[in-house]
């Protein structure tokens, strides 16, 4: 079955991936994108155009959709959906938080995600439906066992479409403050902070992201029991992740906030 086959090439896929970002030949330097801190490393590219080359030497009917070269978000079938280097600010600067996010979608449901932390150098895939996230590290493969602490519990990333703070960002966090104890994290990396809501608890509030950001960890999460609500006009998406009440909760935030930024700056 596809979904079997693909989730055990993304292993070898997201392990070459890492390799890729590490080598000190590849080069860590930021060029800027649209914004002084939207910006892209050799790394994003050459991750990208190998997983592309991948994907077409072993699943040469399936679509792919990546940051760097684009793709057709909504297509029908199968297709790849590919972050090559999530929080590139992170990763540009020597800080954690930055992955490689790799996840598969059927027609309109996702169902693989792996999410490769750069920092660690461990893999981590779900395929939907299993029950299971599967960690590869230098020891090799084994479950995850999924947990809430009271700490982790407490934690609200936030992440936004764009890196520099504005009214958007201090409206959110105003609201939140009006409602019950929080630990904020804005880590700078979607999929990072959703790989560790999978496994720590905590919950997440996405706005004005883009499908690459997310899909992987939202697979990942999902398999962990954690509940997800996902806007996706095609173009921009904004996602809660969390416990039950937390959705609810932060729904009415990305109705508050969600329509107030779409466009990056230019
Ligand atoms: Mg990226």
């Amino acid at each position: 079955m596809t979904e079997r086959e693909a989730f055990e090439s993304v292993r070898g896929w997201a392990i070459a991936a890492v390799a890729l970002a590490t080598d000190p030949a590849t080069g860590r330097d930021g060029t800027r994108k649209v914004d002084p801190f939207d910006i892209v490393t050799p790394a994003d590219g050459l991750i990208e155009r190998y997983l592309r080359a991948q994907v077409r030497a072993q699943f040469p009917g399936h679509s792919f959709l990546g940051e760097e070269e684009g793709g057709a978000n909504g297509a029908h079938g199968w297709q790849w959906i590919v972050d090559p280097i999530d929080g590139t600010l992170n990763f540009s600067t020597g800080l954690a938080g930055a992955t490689c996010s790799i996840a598969l979608r059927r027609d309109d449901s996702l169902v693989i995600g792996a999410i490769a932390d750069l920092t660690t150098r461990s893999v981590y895939r779900a395929m939907a439906g299993s029950g299971q996230i599967i960690a590869t590290t230098s020891e090799g493969d084994t479950v995850c066992r999924a947990t809430t602490s009271r700490a982790g519990a407490a934690r609200t990333f936030l992440e936004f479409g764009w890196e520099d703070l504005d009214q958007v960002m201090v409206g959110t966090i105003e609201v939140l403050a009006g409602t019950r104890p929080r630990v904020i994290r804005m880590v700078g990396g979607a999929g990072y902070a959703l790989l560790n809501i999978a496994l720590h608890g905590g919950c997440f509030l996405g706005i004005g992201l883009r499908i690459w950001d997310i899909a992987a960890g939202i697979v990942i999460a999902r398999e962990a029991g954690r509940h997800v609500r996902l806007w996706d006009d095609g173009t921009l998406t904004h996602v809660v992740v969390g416990e039950a009440d937390d959705v609810g909760e932060l729904a009415t935030l990305v109705e508050q906030f969600g329509s107030m930024r779409v466009a990056p700056v230019t």
